[in-house]
């Protein structure tokens, strides 16, 4: 085989990892222990000597110090070392998970199994594990460590052998890696994709999605900002919530979304003059976060490569225009200032180049423009008033226009794209999806966006449990054991905390965003008064509360949350912009108000304020498209991938325990270590363990298969009946319990 030498993750998956019958490394050893120092870090100590409660061990740096008995975590055998599968692991502790994943990282090798689950542990550097040997090598099934191609090539098999819709979910928090993984397992397709080539029209369209959807945040400079559901073979993009806020506010060393900075610094001389455009520091939106560039990214370049993947998706040059003429719409809406016209603060834009560059780009009179932004018609019963608006008011309407013009957009955008991959494709035929989706997110601050998130990664983690739940029963049901002995948990409550009608979280939050008068204060407090025997919801101070989530307790803040939910914009907007002679008039048309065709989950709601426009609240929209999502899901095989930031710097080589540690927790990784734990994960054949431990007997047994010498050496080491279960080929072991014999082994 001649890629097979340079490949690190071949020769690793060589090493024989798993019980083999001669264990070349197995010199007799000292016990090894887990030992978290002060920083929480753990250090793998040699237990000395142990007397009652306490231990004596020595550290790597040759220290030898004193320590409680109860506080050392057991370690695993050196021949356990950088186990493929963590499932191997004889003692499944953290310290052990910790180690054995860092031990894999710091020779490149980022994939390990955790039982089913694939862990990705992002490199921040090239590492060569990808491209056409590789793929071949996968294909070949030459190689088994693990990949995400392996996972790629799983999905297809399966796809093929049980005519059965296949899932990648893919998830983490944000810099993990979801977005490349995702490209990663898409090339696999793609060089399998049977001809059909749509893989690789996926991929060129990349580049659109990229520049329209992701922004440089402080925690990745390629963060993508909404998620999305790809299915391919069948070829749709799904988009289920992009951060619109994302395009009128920014924080402090983040951008807006690259395609803004792309195209103020590539755009042809022509282009500019038609659009007027100025440099990105000359825009308020921009502006604010002091941010104009990213390290190593040519802007302009980026801008060319996107221009391109539009050619790519039969978009014409007319609509590109039109595209980028809505773009620098947006940019001059946020120069428009406002002053103030009389003695009850109601203000007017002000008559100055934004607000005529506006009107120009839409396609619409001035004056017009002028009204919508510093009016709004009520309706007090069948009459109908214009209310003048104040500073504030007037910027939330200037801001909500630029977000939704914005969301229209990409909404339209991906429209043409999932257009231009159906056509000529027959809609037959067995489906991939990839789901690249936002991860638990906990932070000092959690608002709105969180809520949403936390909530969809809630209902992700029941399909995960009760995937793996299946999983594990099929295994024990194949092998007849009694499989009512193992325990899962699940996350019913709290995703009953959220659902519930009519008291539930997202209820509870549309009912008072109906109200006229209801407050971020008023939902807090009713949250308090309705939710507070719910085990999973903690009233806080003030407008806080908080949701004990299955990666743990998150506080959040209703600062805002009415005003997101309701995602007002005002009917004048709606006029002024379905009227307007723009040339993508059918971005307008349709968008501002619900579609039809979406499925209307949830009560229809008036908007506060007065205007009287029917319009899902945001919640029950995200609701709505999450259920879409899942239904959709619930008919594949699922394969999971959770993808690990190792740091919070984008660095190479840096792996912090603690910082792991967390996402493991959060990610479902030590949930399914955890979850095997309270089953039986060590498996192993009756031969294969008679013919490993048959020497250790003491007597002989009378019968000399491999069933009758195992029962002996179950009894002679007084292996607790509920720590196994005989199955009809393997014998099933709780955690920890291969570790004694392994030990005795060593030891004789
Ligand atoms: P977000 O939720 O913010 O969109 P994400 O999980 O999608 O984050 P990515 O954009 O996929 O994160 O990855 C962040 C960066 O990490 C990439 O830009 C790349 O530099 C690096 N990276 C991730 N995976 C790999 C990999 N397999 N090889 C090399 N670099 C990688
Ligand atoms: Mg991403």
């Amino acid at each position: 085989d001649s890629v097979a030498p340079s490949m690190p993750s071949i020769a690793s998956s060589r090493r024989e990892h798993r019980w083999g019958d001669t264990n070349p490394y197995a010199v007799k050893k000292k016990l090894q222990s887990w030992f978290q120092l002060p920083n929480r870090n753990w250090e793998l100590g040699r237990i000395l000597s142990t007397s009652g409660a306490e231990s004596v061990i020595s550290l790597p740096n040759d220290k030898v110090v004193t320590v409680k008995t109860e506080d050392l975590v057991s370690a695993n055998p050196d021949i356990l070392d950088g186990v493929d599968d963590l499932m191997q692991l004889s003692y499944l502790n953290e310290p052990s998970v910790l180690y054995n994943l860092q031990y894999r990282y710091n020779q490149d090798m980022i994939y390990t199994k955790a039982g089913p689950v694939l862990v990705a542990v992002n490199p921040f550097k090239r590492v060569s594990l990808y491209g056409n040997e590789y793929i071949e090598a996968y294909k070949r099934k030459a190689v088994e460590s693990p990949h995400v191609y392996a996972i790629a090539d799983t999905a297809i098999r399966e796809m093929v052998r049980d005519e059965v819709n296949q899932s990648i979910i893919i998830s983490g928090e944000s810099g993990a890696g979801k977005t490349e993984t995702a490209k990663i397992a898409m090339q696999y397709l793609a060089a399998l994709g049977g001809g059909s080539g749509i893989e690789h029209e996926i991929l060129k369209t990349n580049p659109i999605l990229e520049a329209f959807g992701n922004a440089k945040t402080l925690r990745n400079d390629n963060s993508s900002r909404f998620t999305d559901l790809l299915l391919c073979l069948f070829p749709l993009y799904d988009i289920v919530l992009l951060e619109k806020s994302r395009v009128v506010q920014c924080t402090e060393g983040e951008r807006s979304y690259h395609i803004f900075y792309q195209l103020c610094a590539g755009a042809p001389p022509a282009l500019r003059e038609m659009l007027n455009l100025k440099s990105a520091d000359e825009y308020q939106y921009l502006k604010q976060s002091n941010c104009y560039s990213i390290s190593g990214v040519n802007d302009a370049e980026e801008f060319s490569v996107v221009k391109e993947a539009l050619d790519v998706v039969h978009i014409n040059k007319e609509d590109q225009q039109s595209v980028f003429a809505m773009l620098a719409a947006v940019l001059w809406l946020g120069n428009i200032s406002f002053s103030v016209i009389d003695n009850e603060n109601h203000v007017e834009p002000v008559e100055d180049e934004g607000l005529f560059n506006v009107a120009k780009l839409i396609g619409c009179g001035v004056d017009e423009l002028k009204l919508a932004l510093s009016t709004r018609n009520m309706r007090v019963g069948v009459d109908s008033i214009v209310q003048k608006l104040t500073l504030s008011q007037a910027i939330d309407t200037r801001d909500a226009l630029a977000k939704s013009i914005y969301a229209c957009l990409f909404e339209w955008l991906v429209e043409q794209i999932n257009k231009s991959l159906a056509v000529g494709k027959r809609r037959t035929g067995r489906s991939i999806s990839i789901l690249d989706i936002y991860g638990f997110e906990s932070f000092d601050r959690n608002s709105f966006e969180q809520f949403c998130i936390n909530y969809a990664n809630e209902r992700l983690q029941q399909h995960f449990n009760r995937h793996l739940f299946k999983l594990e029963q099929d295994e024990y049901i194949q092998d007849g054991i009694d499989w009512t002995k193992v325990e899962f948990e699940d996350n019913q409550d709290c995703l009953g905390l959220f659902e519930k009608r009519p008291l539930g979280l997202l209820s509870l939050l549309d009912e008072e965003s109906t109200f006229p008068n209801g407050t971020d204060l008023t939902f807090a407090n009713k949250l308090k008064q309705h939710l507070s025997s719910n085990s999973c919801f903690k009233g806080e101070r003030d407008k806080s509360f908080a949701v004990s989530h299955y990666a743990g307790e998150v506080s959040y803040d209703t600062t805002g949350f009415l005003e997101k939910n309701r995602d007002l914009l005002h009917l004048d907007s709606i006029q002024l912009l379905s009227s307007c002679s723009c040339h993508l008039p059918q971005i307008f048309a349709s968008s501002m108000l619900n579609r039809p065709e979406k499925p209307l989950v949830g009560p229809l709601y008036k908007t506060g304020g007065g205007v009287d426009s029917q319009k899902l609240s945001v919640a029950t929209k995200f609701k709505s498209q999450l259920f879409l999502l899942m239904k959709r899901l619930e008919n594949t095989t699922p394969h999971f991938i959770r993808c690990i930031k190792p740091n919070n710097l984008q660095s190479p080589g840096l792996y912090e325990q603690g910082l792991v540690l967390q996402q493991l927790r959060c990610c479902g990784v030590l949930e399914v270590v955890r979850i095997s734990r309270s089953g039986f994960p060590t498996r192993m054949s009756h031969q294969k363990f008679a013919r490993r431990y048959g020497f250790l007997l003491l007597e002989n047994v009378a019968s000399q298969d491999p069933l009758s010498v195992s029962v002996a050496i179950l009894h002679q080491f007084n292996i607790l009946p509920e720590m196994y279960q005989v199955g009809y080929t393997k014998l099933f072991f709780r955690t920890g319990q291969i570790g004694v014999l392994e030990d005795t082994r060593n030891r004789t």
